[in-house]
Parts: structure tokens; sequence; C-alpha cells
């Protein structure tokens, strides 16, 4: 568990893993089951078993009710933290029905299972969410204290990471999405303003989780067109920080739904079920009451089953617990009325008075129940339309202990993703889900004992506690790392590097152009020298005490034109070329460039698709420009091209580069790095600086020795020992140095 023995983890989630109810004139909790609750228990009671008592462990959500009455609530806060550590969140119940049966239920829920049609965006919905999530935010800014680790969850607080990040800081903060996140097309149904600020919300956190890689790719894929921001395998570079987005799917506490079995009163309720069920083999259903889980899809696939297979008739029954849900909500409550009427025809369809085909129940179950209608049934048919994970799949594997059993699975589950030896179906193909009940329950014995045993094995390895431990050792590496992307401000070290400047005497200073020196225009040609920058170069260059070269990725003839009269040196192509003040070029190294021919079909190919961007052909490299283009098409093409490039460049001496809005091939062997080592090596140079914006920039602050002072221009990591804002400030710093 790392060092989360020594800090305090806050979980903070829409509800809190308890029910209030009033006993009399006195209010009691009772522990909740199922959900988020039950899978946080489990780990909550394996730290208890690790850490003591008192495992350090805290929750902020909502209780479930409003109380307005203030001695009451004081009742409440304190019950809450004595029992469950737990810090309620009191919201009205005007707000509630806007944020959690509205935003959270009409809007977010629908479209990232992809029910577009059921999305119903108010405005006034968007505004409650806004206000409820800083409610949240204002909570738990009343506990924080900076070494917590802090651990939302879900699609009710999408906006607190961000709210959060904003009052503490560097905080560990870490975001868990437990349902889908959709592709691109679907979430850019929400309105411009609300997705730039779920997306920077969600950002906000260090570590961001989802259940599948697929909902990482399809987030990560939104924040680069919505946001523009680049992401290097599974990390984020958001304005100043690096977040990583990570996928780890929730389980189960696997060991005690194996052991369900040997549990005397879940025997008991095993056998009570078995007088109802008969001999009958036994399938079960399972779920929420939700228009994403399929039920009534999967009724049909019975329906159809039960057509085509006669011989199964009186050898089966569908057990079908559907649990009460969101009541209130339109769709929810359409739902209910057909399922009702579905299974009543079904059963005067089919049934007799010796067999009920569907015994149905519309409530919910505690663990011992569930546990005894895992523990009796055949086969367990899971197939929603769409789920995030879906955790009943899990149970049921798990509860099968050493037993036959045969889990059917939508593909669209998350537990998909880990249940592969399942018997997979499409939600959609009434036909193929009633095919796959007639294989299920004609499966050879050996063969599902195979199938259970191959699936529990991976339960096993990765339960509820694994879970929430790697998600939580992740985000200690998250921010570890980010350590090493620190802005460090040159502000409070200016006075030595000048004092140390003044007492030199052999002074080398490395100064890249682009950025460094001007901004960026759109046209790299229009961005010749203005007057400024000339005098300060010229002034430092002609001060005997100081060798200044100018370091670029440009071609020489441009620089030639720019700065060849003044007492300065040159590096020209990131180092193929250099000049010593008032000297010749000079190639650094041999170097060919046949391979541009074969590189230059692909840089056109890309140049004729994204309107906007262009090719620089110098003699020894090729680069892509797309500053010029919409930011996420340019972005989005840049990925393709380098995909492309590092393919066909596989066999060819060359390297990519990726630099700010530019992507360069050139050959290997040459960098910047390497042209500030040759130049250092000419001189005991006693003051050496290094000025650059760029990531070949990097080359450079890598090989500089300790003693030198090297300031990455712009506030974003580098290698750099120092950062300073813009090239303004680099203007600046030189123009001090001037005269010195
Ligand atoms: N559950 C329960 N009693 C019931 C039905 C379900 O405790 O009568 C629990 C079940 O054990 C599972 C959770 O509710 O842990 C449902 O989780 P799942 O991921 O399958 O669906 P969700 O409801 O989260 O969409």
């Amino acid at each position: 568990m790392g060092n989360q023995k020594s800090r305090r983890l806050i979980l903070v989630s829409n509800r809190l893993p308890f029910i209030v109810y009033e006993n009399g004139d006195k209010l009691e909790l009772q522990e909740s089951a199922g959900g988020l609750a039950s899978s946080l228990k489990s780990y909550v009671d394996f730290a208890k078993s690790q850490l003591g008592p008192k495992p350090n462990i805290l929750w902020v959500g909502w209780p479930g009710v409003y109380i307005s009455n203030k001695q009451k609530r004081e009742e409440l806060k304190s019950k809450a933290y004595k029992e469950f550590g737990a810090h309620p969140v009191f919201i009205p119940e005007k707000d509630m029905d806007k944020f959690y049966h509205s935003f959270c239920n009409k809007v977010v829920w629908p479209l990232f299972h992809y029910f577009p049609s059921y999305v119903d965006a108010k405005e006034s919905f968007w505004i409650t969410y806004k206000k409820v999530n800083e409610m949240f935010a204002k909570a738990v800014l009343e506990i924080a204290k900076p070494t917590d680790i802090i651990w939302i969850h879900d699609y009710h607080l999408m906006l607190l990471p961000n709210l959060l990040r904003y009052h503490l800081g560097s905080s560990t903060l870490g975001f868990f999405l437990h349902i889908p996140f959709p592709e691109f097309e679907t979430f850019r149904l929400l309105p411009e303003r609300w997705r730039i600020e779920i997306l920077e919300g969600i950002l906000g956190a260090d570590l961001i989780g989802f259940h599948t890689p697929h909902y990482s790719q399809y987030f990560l894929r939104c924040v680069l067109r919505i946001l523009g921001y680049e992401n290097r395998l599974d990390k984020v570079i958001s304005k100043e920080r690096v977040v990583k987005v990570g996928t780890f799917p929730i389980s189960i506490d696997f060991d005690k739904f194996y052991n369900a079995i040997g549990n005397k009163k879940i025997q008991k309720e095993s056998s009570k079920l078995l007088k109802v069920v008969g001999n009958f083999k036994t399938i079960v259903s399972i779920d929420r009451l939700d228009y994403t889980k399929g039920i009534l899809n999967r009724l049909e696939a019975y329906e159809i089953f039960l057509q085509n297979n006669p011989q199964w008739h009186k050898k089966v029954v569908l057990v079908l617990v559907v649990v009460p849900s969101r009541i209130g909500v339109e769709h929810y409550q359409r739902t209910k009325r057909l399922l009702d009427e579905f299974v009543g025809n079904l059963n005067g369809t089919f049934g007799d008075i010796d067999w009920t085909p569907i015994v149905y129940q519309y409530k919910f179950f505690k663990f011992e129940q569930l546990a005894s209608i895992y523990s009796i049934s055949d086969v367990a048919l899971v197939t929603p339309i769409r789920d995030g994970m879906n955790l009943v799949a899990k149970e049921y594997v798990a509860t099968r202990n050493n037993r036959p059993g045969c889990l059917i699975l939508s593909e669209t589950a998350g537990a998909a993703n880990e249940l592969g030896e399942a018997i997979i179906v499409n939600p959609n193909d009434i036909e193929g889900i009633a095919d796959a009940i007639k294989i299920a329950l004609e499966m050879p014995e050996q063969e599902q004992l195979k199938r259970i045993q191959s699936m529990q094995a991976k339960l096993k390895n990765y339960d509820v506690v694994k879970w929430v431990t790697d998600f939580i050792e992740s985000l200690f590496l998250i921010k570890e790392e980010q350590k090493g992307f620190e802005v460090k401000i040159l502000d409070k070290w200016i006075g030595k590097l000048i004092k140390d400047f003044k007492e030199a005497s052999r002074r080398l200073i490395f100064v890249d152009y682009d950025g460094t020196l001007i901004p960026f225009y759109e046209d790299p040609l229009d961005s010749a020298p203005p007057e400024n920058v000339i005098q300060i170069l010229e002034a430092l260059g002609n001060d005997s005490k100081n060798e200044v070269v100018i370091i670029s990725g440009r071609e020489k003839n441009i620089l030639e034109k720019w700065f060849g009269t003044l007492r300065i040196g040159l590096v020209a192509e990131h180092g193929v070329w250099k000049k010593e003040s008032r000297s010749q070029w000079k190639m650094v190294k041999r170097l060919k460039n046949d391979w541009k021919e074969q590189i230059m079909p692909l840089f056109k190919l890309f140049t004729d698709r994204v309107v906007g961007s262009f090719i620089e052909e110098k003699e020894f490299s090729i680069a892509w420009h797309y500053r010029q283009t919409e930011p996420q098409i340019g972005s989005l093409y840049a990925r393709d091209l380098l995909d492309l490039l590092y393919l066909a460049t596989s066999n060819l001496d060359v390297q990519i580069l990726q630099g700010n809005k530019v992507i360069e091939v050139k050959n290997s062997g040459v960098d910047k790095g390497t042209a500030v080592l040759r130049w250092m090596a000419k001189n005991n140079y006693d003051f050496v600086c290094a000025l650059g914006d760029d990531i070949t920039d990097e080359d450079m602050f890598k090989v500089l020795p300790d003693s030198a002072y090297s300031i990455k221009v712009g506030l974003t990591k580098s290698y750099a020992k120092f950062n300073i804002r813009d090239y303004k400030e680099a203007l600046e710093l030189l123009g001090k140095l001037v005269n010195n």
C-alpha cells in the first residue's frame, strides 16, 4: 500500500456508504449494500486488517437525505464521522433533483451509454451540476490537508478535480470514471462549453482511471480533439502538468464470493431456492432496472429460445431479478412497464400449472440471497446494451467455486475485456442470444469448468483490493514523475547569474532562435530578427570575453543572411553545420541525404491533406509544419504522420523529432547536444549558459555540465535547470548581460 500507511485517503463519491433512517426521534445509519460503496468497503476492511481499526480513510459524499433541522444535521454529521469516517454534503432537494436526477441521469448517463436520444440537455441542469460540484469542493476543502490522497469517483463529480486543483495546488488527486467514456462523435453532442469544462474538470486530477483501454483511448482522443492537448502514450501534458490516464478494471471481493457456498446461511437460502426451481436448469439474470441493461432484449431472446426449442420446455427456468432504480425518471418507468407486460405474456403463453418459465423478482437482494441465487444457477445471462464494467458477471463466475457454470456476456460490457472465456454475444442480436442460451445449457461440464476456472484465475489475481492498491500506487508514481517536470523559475537566481557572468573571463552563451529570441510566426520566413535582437547580439558579440552562438534548426543560408556579419558563432540544421565568428561554414560530419526522396512523398501526402500545413526542406532534413492548421486537425494528422514515419524510417539512419507544431526527420547522430559538446571542447569556459524553448533544445540542456545555466524559455517541463516565461524575458536577460 505504499505511502498510504502514513497518509489519509479521502474518498469522494456521490453517495456515502450508508442509508439514514429514523428510529423514533433518533437517526440511525445502516451500511448500504451494492455499488461502489460495497466495492470500496472491501478495501476499507482490508485496510483495517493491515493498519488497525482506524485506517486513515475518510469519505465525503451525499448522505441520501436532506435534513433541514440544524440540530439533526449536526447529529447526523457526528454519527457519520464516528461510524464511517464520513463527512456528509447536504444538498437541498431541489438542487438534488436537477443535479442527480437530471444532469447526471438524463444527460451524462444516457449519452455516455450511447443513448443520445434519451438526453434532455437543459442549461438549468448544467448550472446545478456545477453548483453541486462546488458544494462538494467546499466540503472537501474543509477537511483536506496537503498530504492527503484524494480520490474522486464517477460521473457525478467530473468538475471536482479541477475545482480542487485550483485551491489545493500540487495535492495528490485521482479520478475514476465508473461508466463508459464515449467516442468523440458521441461526446461532442454536448454543448461546447460543457464538454470543455468537463474535460478540463477531469484533467484537474493527476491520475484518471477507466475500466477498459477503449474508454481511456476515447478520452484521450476527446482531449486532443477538443482541448488540443497532445498525448504521449498514456500521458497528457495539460497546461503545466503531466496527467496520466490509465486502465484499472474494477473487480470484486473474490474470496467473499468464491467462499460463499461454504457459508451456512447461504446454504440454507440455496436449499429454499432449490425447492422453488425444482429440477429445472436455472438461468439467472440480475440487474438494476435500467434501459442500458438490455433486459427486454434478453427476454425476447429467451422467448425465441423457447419457441425454437420445445424440448427445453418444463426443463428450464429464468430467475429474473430486477432491482428498483432511479424511480421517477421517465425512461425507467417505461422500461418497468414493458418488462412487467413481457413477463406476464411470456409466462401466460408458455407456462403451465407445473412450470413458470420466468420467476420474476422486482426487489433488492442482500449478499447472502444474491450469492445463493448465483450458486444454484447453471447459466448467467448478462447482456447489457452498454455497461461500464458489470460486476454481476464477475460475481457469478467467482461464486461458482469448483462447480461448472456458464456465463453469457455482452461484448459491450466492460467485463468482456477480461472474461473472454464467456459466451460472448451482441446484445442486439436477439437470435444470437437465443442460440447462446441453448449452447450454454448444453455445454459439456468439463468445458464449462475449464472456462470458469480460467476466468476465476484472473479475478483472483486482480480483485478489488488489488484494484484500489494498483490505482493508488499509480497515483504515487505519477506524482513522482511530475517532480521532474516541475517548473523552476529563474527569477530569484538572476542576481547570481549576473554575478557569475561578471566574474567570468571566458563566457559561452548558446541561444536558440525561434521561440527563444522571437515569438513563433505562422510562416517561418516572416521571422527575420527585429532591430533590438540584432543590437543585443551585436553588443554581446563585441565583448571579447563573450562567445555567443545562435544554435538553430534553420538552414545555414538563412542564418548567414540574418546574422552573418555579427561577431557571433552559428550552428545550423540542429548541428549539421557550424560557423565560428566571421569564418567559413563547416559541415560537422559527412552526411548523406539520399533518404529524403523516400520520405518526401509521405510529407507531400500530408501537406495535400491538411490545409495550412507545409514542408520546409533543408539540406539534411525535412520538416512538416502545422502551426497554421486548425489545431485539432493538425495535431491529429501529426500523430498519423508520426506513425507512418516510424514505420517508413525503421531501416534508415535518421531520427524523427517532434518540435513545437513541427515534425522533422534528419540524420541521426546530429543534434544540438553534440554540437554544444564540440563547441565547449574548444576552450575552458568559466561561464556557460544556454537558452532554448523547444524539444530539440532539450538535447543541449541534457549534456551541459552542472555548473552551466540551462534555461528553458516557457513554463513547461524541461531538463533545463531554470525556466523563464517567454522570449521577452530571454531578451531582457541577455540585455542585462550587455556591458557587464
Ligand atoms: N446487487 C445487490 N443486490 C441485488 C442486485 C444487485 O447487491 O439484488 C449488487 C451486485 O452484487 C453488484 C451490484 O449490485 O455488485 C451491481 O453492479 P453492476 O456493475 O452489475 O451494475 P450497476 O448497478 O453498477 O450498473
